[in-house]
């Protein structure tokens, strides 16, 4: 509803003082996301009359377009208490302000992989809504790791938690330190059987084949 939508604005704007309108266009974007469910996506311009610049104009303004997104996320654990770890990654994902974990699936035993002398690992996956970008997603999850006792040591080494990006919307992207879709997820069984029980119907924006598709494919190999 338009009219409650503008209350809340005029409410959030007699709470807060800002410095900058960056800051009132960023803020009013996430609070409406988060007090109004139905709103899925929102598009929003601040203007500001009178700025202070010595330059003739009739205002300054700034637009964002702020919306949830869809993730998925690889979950495992094989050290400790495996199902209780898994739980409490999942209760703390939920517990942030701006997450809200939608789905899960079952959990699976399987092999470790890469280095193999290890424990076995618990898998599953999870889909999450978030305002978060892809970046403090993953801060978001290494933070959760952290706080569960995980530590770097050997890679592919035991782990009490970890958490991984498998899919973002349809994002492709590749920094240093984030690969989206998650890297080799197409080799991997303990991946894609969870995955493919809450998310099969989802398609790999590169490889451009279902879930199901490439979890039967794996399968039968
Ligand atoms: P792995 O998950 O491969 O067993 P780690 O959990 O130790 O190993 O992750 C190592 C690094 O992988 C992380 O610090 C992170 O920066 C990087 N990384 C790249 N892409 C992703 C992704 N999609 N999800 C999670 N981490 C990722
Ligand atoms: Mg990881």
């Amino acid at each position: 509803n338009y009219g409650e939508v503008c209350y809340y604005i005029k409410e959030l704007m007699e709470k807060h003082t800002f410095q900058l309108i960056e800051t009132v266009a960023d803020v009013l974007a996430r609070e409406i996301l988060l007090k109004f469910p139905l709103v899925q996506k929102i598009a929003l311009e601040v203007k500001k009359p009178n700025a202070p610049i010595m330059l003739p104009f009739e205002y300054v303004s700034v637009a964002v377009e702020r919306q949830w997104h869809n993730v998925y996320v690889g979950i495992g654990s094989n050290m400790g208490n495996r199902e209780a770890n898994i739980g409490n990654a999942v209760k703390m994902l939920n517990e942030q302000r701006d997450c809200i974990v939608t789905k899960a699936s079952g959990l699976y035993t399987t092999a470790p992989y890469g280095y193999t002398d290890q424990p076995e690992f618990l898998n599953g996956a999870l889909c999450v809504k978030t305002l978060q970008s892809p970046e403090q997603f993953l801060r978001t999850l290494h933070s959760i790791e952290q706080q569960l006792g995980r530590e770097r040591t050997i890679h592919w080494g035991p782990r009490t938690i970890d958490l991984d990006i498998l899919l973002y919307d349809d994002i492709v992207m590749s920094t240093e330190t984030l690969t989206i879709p998650h890297i080799d997820m197409e080799n991997r069984l303990f991946v894609l059987k969870p995955l493919d029980e809450i998310a099969g119907f989802m398609r790999h924006p590169i490889l451009n084949k279902t879930i199901h598709q490439l979890y039967t494919q794996l399968e039968e190999k």
